[in-house]
């Protein structure tokens, strides 16, 4: 049965045993080759990883096959695909290469759920010895909770002007859950923190109540449990888990659930039924309630009844601080000026931030080299050789200038003579539309002028092209033309 056009995802039967994999053995000769080059490849990864990271993200992945040019890989939950992708996904494939000698090694990874790998995942995390001692629990930790990630804390969670607001509510929601903001939304675009954000709350309920039962899904995951319930004859199990078990409800990437009526209908009842018994429940979208596509009035009309929070792109000085929070806790050597470059280089994702931190960092280890300016700049053109031809702020405010005829400094300045703040206003506009920077970040490049300078600017400039205003859509038209945009 198909519920919502989705099957389960499940670990499929054809991967399932090694056996089946033997079509694609000429990879490297043979079945158990296979295996073993995957084990030598984990062994020598070992090496280059924390005991604590290496049992805890790799120890559980296990071995599932080649297919073509990609090594399959089994994981305990989505989250292991995005980790290890975001962290150790360079290394795994240079060290398979490695160990593969001559034969030619998979260059891609294809990745397959395994939710019987889970409780090993578990294990895993348990038996790693603390980095420090920790204070010993007072109750054991239901099964549930152990579905939070231990990463994801509020103390390590670096507050600026573009997340305040959500991690504002998100510790007033750890603290004092069900009552003030419930429900808490929290929305924005990839990689900007709101599984961390949403973890981190239920680490802060834990922590003042260990007995509170936190439920930590996916909106995917949420999906695929009810299909599977309802083919299986569970649903009153699925219902009395998210129902009536459930003190705290944390789903994340609601979008996902666009279109899938039979799912939607499912949640909006779980909803109530948490709801009306003071339950906190937080939602994470990646864009606001009323733009999620093919989401049912009534469900968008509940999200938006309590507090709806965004995170933006942070803005420079946050990305320099969570680079440097992440290089000390990761026991990387960060240099001023590296943090500087990557910071200016990767602007709109914290995850490819903190990714294109570690890739360096390994490469460094790995070559043995300084980890400099010079490794960072060609780590980076390797990873993304077009970027300077990519349109930046710097070039919208050359361009700007030139149309109007005034000067870079004048357009950086406080002065508020029209001939120069209408200019200013056109330039923050285009910047906002075309590149997606920050407020914040806008508001420090155009000479350190307040994120609402800006939010008005915008706004103004974007009414006057409602308004069909013919200098601001001759002047927008003309520049963009200019940039090639
Ligand atoms: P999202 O769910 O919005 O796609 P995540 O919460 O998965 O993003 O964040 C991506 C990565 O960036 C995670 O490793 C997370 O810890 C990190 N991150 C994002 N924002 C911050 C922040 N403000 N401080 C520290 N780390 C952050
Ligand atoms: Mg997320």
């Amino acid at each position: 049965m198909l519920v919502d056009g989705i099957p389960i995802t499940r670990s499929r039967p054809d991967v399932d045993s090694l056996g089946t994999c033997t079509l694609n053995c000429a990879f490297f000769g043979g079945k158990e080759t296979m295996e073993q080059v995957w084990e030598q490849t984990l062994g020598g990864l070992k090496g280059h990883l924390s005991n604590e990271n290496f049992e805890t993200w790799l120890r559980p992945v296990q071995f599932g096959g080649i297919e073509g040019d990609s090594i399959v890989l089994r994981i305990p939950n989505q989250f292991f695909a995005e980790w290890i992708t975001a962290h150790y996904l360079d290394m795994i494939l240079a060290t398979l290469q490695t160990t593969a000698g001559d034969t030619p090694a998979p260059k891609k990874v294809r990745w397959e759920l395994d939710e019987t790998l889970r409780e090993k995942a578990q294990a895993a995390r348990e038996s790693t010895p603390p980095p420090a001692p920790r204070a010993p629990r007072a109750t054991p930790r239901a099964p549930e909770n152990a579905d939070l990630n231990p990463k994801y804390r509020f103390k390590n969670f670096v507050v600026g002007p573009a997340n305040q607001l959500a991690h504002a509510a998100s510790v007033a929601c750890g603290s004092d859950p069900g009552r003030r903001y419930n429900p808490l939304f929290i929305y924005g675009g990839v990689g900007l923190g709101k599984t961390h954000l949403v973890n981190a709350i239920g680490h802060a309920i834990m922590q003042r109540n260990p007995r509170s039962r936190i439920l930590y899904v996916s909106a995917e995951q949420f999906t695929n449990e009810f299909i599977w319930s309802l083919q299986n004859h569970q649903i009153n199990t699925f219902r009395e888990r998210y129902r009536t078990q459930c003190d705290v409800l944390l789903m994340d990437d609601i979008q996902f659930l666009a279109g899938r009526e039979q799912t939607q209908e499912e949640f909006f009842h779980t909803f109530n039924a948490l709801y009306h018994s003071d339950k906190q429940i937080v939602v994470t979208s990646d864009v606001y309630p009323h733009q999620i596509s093919e989401m049912q009035e009534r469900l968008v009309s509940r999200f938006q009844s309590g507090m709806v929070a965004d995170v933006q792109a942070p803005e420079l000085d946050t990305r320099i601080a969570i680079l440097r929070q992440k290089a000390e806790s990761e026991g990387i050597e960060l240099h001023s000026e590296v943090a500087l470059y990557l910071a200016q280089t990767v602007r709109s994702n914290v995850r490819e931030l903190e990714g294109t931190l570690l890739r360096i960092a390994v490469k460094a280890e790995l070559l043995g080299l300084p980890m400099n300016l010079e490794l960072a700049k060609d780590t980076m053109r390797a990873v993304s050789p077009n970027q300077d031809t990519e349109t930046s702020v710097e070039d919208i405010q050359r361009i700007a200038c030139g149309y109007f005829g005034i000067r870079l400094a004048d357009l950086k300045s406080r002065r508020r003579h029209r001939a120069v703040s209408f200019p200013r206003m056109i330039a923050m506009y285009i910047c906002r539309q075309r590149l997606g920077t920050s407020y914040p970040e806008l508001g420090e490049r155009f000479g350190g002028k307040d994120h609402t300078t800006v939010i008005s600017a915008v706004r103004k400039i974007s009414g006057l092209i409602e308004d069909q205003d013919e200098r601001v859509l001759g002047a927008v038209g003309a520049i963009e033309r200019k940039l090639g945009i």
